[in-house]
């Protein structure tokens, strides 16, 4: 796929990404405007978001984002949409600008869009990260530190700092070639991947302390409720890195975490090994994600919402061998 030529007769061009924006996300649609924006210096370049964590405030472009709201005013056709690191159906409030554009195109790499959503589509589930994608599309001759910094953000969390069995060969070399740009690579790591605000710290531990083994110790549950939210004063994007803090819980094969977003309904984060594919699990209550991290919204109270999805990591732990 050809970017400078999709986009060379284009004179508005939009990008957006999945709602409840991550560093993927973030890094992925901020690094591709900065690129179109050195490609084609004339034209209309805009980011749609959610509005991320402010941790991915470093990356250059952050404060031009246009923040989806509810009511937003009517904006004309775009002449070509981008939409990274999901499918249409899960760009929120942007949804419509993709849909009414003349040109679309996808780059992603959930399995749960193997087959992509746009008029042009690059979408490879075996890729670390959109990230990753988006740095295979930019012309070497037009990367730069700014670029490379967003970029490498993505691939660091969605790799869990290239650790997670996604990252591939072809990952470490993307990330030498953006750092080879000069970019503070170890800043970036700690600044948006491990450091912690002190009530992130907190509701993690809490997290960890309120946490259950069941099913013989082989999955590990927790749940933080809307008054425990409230308490702490915490939002969705504090609970970044909780889930995998708990999957990290030695004999575990699966680890659901999961937070109230309105009274009884439940954003749900899954983490496994090998073992049980968690994409499938997600996709039976209309999420998605990947085979090793996925997701979906539940009803319920905490206890429905583990008995409807234990029942589905047990088939799968049982297809296993388990
Ligand atoms: P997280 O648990 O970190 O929110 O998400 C893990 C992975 O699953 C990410 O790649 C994320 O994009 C995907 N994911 C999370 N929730 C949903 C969902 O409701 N629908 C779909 N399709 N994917 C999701
Ligand atoms: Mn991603």
């Amino acid at each position: 796929m050809n970017i400078r030529e999709i986009c060379k007769d284009a004179e508005r061009i939009g990008i957006s990404g999945h709602i409840r924006p991550d560093g993927d996300c973030a890094g992925s649609c901020l690094g591709l405007s900065l690129y179109l924006k050195k490609l084609f210096p004339e034209k209309e370049v805009k980011v749609f978001l959610e509005k991320p964590a402010d941790i991915f405030s470093c990356i250059k472009g952050f404060s031009e984002i246009v923040v989806l709201e509810e009511g937003m005013p009517k904006v004309e056709p775009f002449d070509v949409y981008f939409a990274l690191d999901a499918r249409k159906d899960r760009l929120g409030a942007a949804e419509k600008f993709f849909e009414e554009a003349e040109t679309t195109v996808n780059i992603d790499h959930h399995v749960s869009n193997a087959e992509g959503c746009g008029t042009y589509n690059y979408v490879y589930p075996e890729a670390s990260s959109t990230c990753e994608l988006v740095y295979e599309l930019v012309e070497e001759e037009m990367l730069d530190a700014d670029i490379a910094a967003a970029l490498y953000i993505g691939i660091v969390h969605d790799t869990g700092v290239f650790r997670y069995s996604c990252t591939s060969p072809k990952t470490m070399q993307a990330a030498a070639k953006l750092i080879g740009t000069g970019i503070d690579f170890p800043k970036l790591i700690e600044e948006t991947f491990y450091e912690k605000t002190y009530v992130q710290n907190q509701i993690m531990g809490r997290a960890l302390l309120e946490s259950m083994l069941i099913m013989d110790g082989r999955c590990i549950v927790s749940y933080i409720d809307k008054k425990t939210m409230d308490f702490y004063q915490v939002t969705s994007k504090d609970f970044e890195g909780i889930v995998s803090q708990i999957k990290l819980t030695k004999g575990t094969d699966c680890a659901v975490f999961m937070y109230e977003i309105r009274t009884l309904e439940y954003k749900v984060s899954l983490r496994s090994t090998d073992k049980v594919n968690v994409a499938k699990v997600a996709e039976m209550f209309g999420g998605g994600g990947h085979v090793r991290a996925a997701g979906c919204t539940m009803n319920g109270t905490f206890h429905d919402v583990i008995n409807n999805l234990t029942v589905h990591i047990e088939e799968q732990l049982e297809g296993a061998g388990a």
